[in-house]
């Protein structure tokens, strides 16, 4: 039995309408992306996340393209990502590009892209935008405010105004991680779901970590990187990583690309308010394989964000046929399965 209730998202939008017209034109040069992390089996909330970028771009002609984000290696697994494959493929989400899409797929692997990050970070650092910061996490959530519409903490700035010599003795202490200058102006655009975004970068959004102390990449500049580089137009993806759009602008208009359109959904919580995880059991694929068809899992998503008025099966095909943005809603849904 499936229960479903509504939640307000947490975030303020304005609606903007998306033109039906363009929404079906056919159009290749769209590319939309599922950037999955391999730290466990996928669940519902991963596919959910799977079929909504890939029914955005899919139903406007454009492609799909699979990234593994397995940044982390001590979290990421080769299984796991086998897995995610496999599991999209019994779904019927099968990527135009990127991993599993041909034989040398190894480039759609983060875990493999070190030097391109490499050459995009060198690149920001020598324009002067990046400093050594030594703060650990404890003195960090002290001296900073949680930012008040999403508790995001905002870097004081403690490092950006070491000297060199105060470096030098810091550098003896403990490895610094890397963070980006934010400068004093807002940065503004237009989500397709949750319409006009606007943050002040400094104050609102603060310097952020472009390399950890152990020496990987971020999240942010990895993602940016690949997106670019990739020819990603469009990324379709949980209302949660709304805010850190403006972060990821901001590394594309400093390594001279263009920022892809952003389209943000809601996200399916569990009962108890959190967001679908792999706590989750009962979610995970795995269990839904043994319980429900691919048809099963997609009518239950595509009636959870209202493509459909009741949960019947439907075809990751029909998934595509029926999407519309305007019907999908605002606010976070919670999902009360009992498999
Ligand atoms: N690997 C990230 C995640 O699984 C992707 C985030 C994104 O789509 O930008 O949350």
């Amino acid at each position: 039995m499936l229960a479903i209730f509504r939640w307000h998202c947490k975030y303020i939008w304005r609606p903007i309408d998306m033109d039906r017209e363009q929404q079906m034109t056919n159009n290749s040069n769209l590319v939309g992306r599922f950037a999955p992390s391999p730290s466990g089996r996928m669940h519902l909330g991963n596919i959910y996340a799977a079929l909504m970028s890939y029914a955005s771009v899919k139903s406007r002609g454009g492609r799909w393209l699979l990234r593994i984000e397995d940044l982390d290696k001590s979290r990421c697994k080769r299984e796991y990502a086998e897995q995610i494959i496999d599991d999209l493929r019994w779904l019927g989400l099968v990527p135009d590009l990127g991993a599993s899409a041909s034989t040398d797929d190894s480039a759609y692997y983060q875990s493999n892209r070190d030097e391109v990050y490499n050459e995009y970070f060198e690149q920001l650092r020598k324009r002067g935008l990046l400093y050594e910061c030594f703060c650990r996490r404890n003195e960090i959530n002290v001296a900073s405010a949680p930012h008040a519409s999403d508790g995001h903490v905002v870097y004081g700035g403690t490092c950006r105004i070491l000297t060199e010599a105060q470096r030098n003795e810091l550098r003896n202490e403990r490895k610094p991680c890397w963070r980006i200058r934010m400068p004093d102006e807002v940065d503004e655009f237009t989500d397709g779901k949750y319409g006009l975004q606007r943050e002040n970068l400094a104050t609102d959004r603060g310097d952020f970590i472009v390399r950890r102390a152990d020496g990987n990449f971020s999240y942010n500049l990895a993602v940016v990187v690949d997106d670019a580089l990739m020819g990603v137009t469009e990324v379709v993806r949980g209302c949660d990583l709304l805010t850190v759009s403006h972060e990821q602008r901001y590394i594309y208009k400093n390594i001279g690309y263009k920022a892809p359109h952003y389209c943000h959904f809601p996200l399916l919580l569990s009962t108890n308010g959190s967001r679908l995880s792999k706590r989750d059991h009962s979610l995970a694929l795995d269990v839904l394989r043994t319980h429900y068809s691919p048809e099963d899992v997609i009518g239950m998503i595509a009636w959870l964000v209202d493509l459909q008025p009741s949960n019947q099966r439907m075809t990751a095909q029909k998934f595509v046929q029926a999407f519309d943005w305007q019907k999908i809603p605002q606010n976070d849904i919670v999902v009360n399965i009992d498999v």
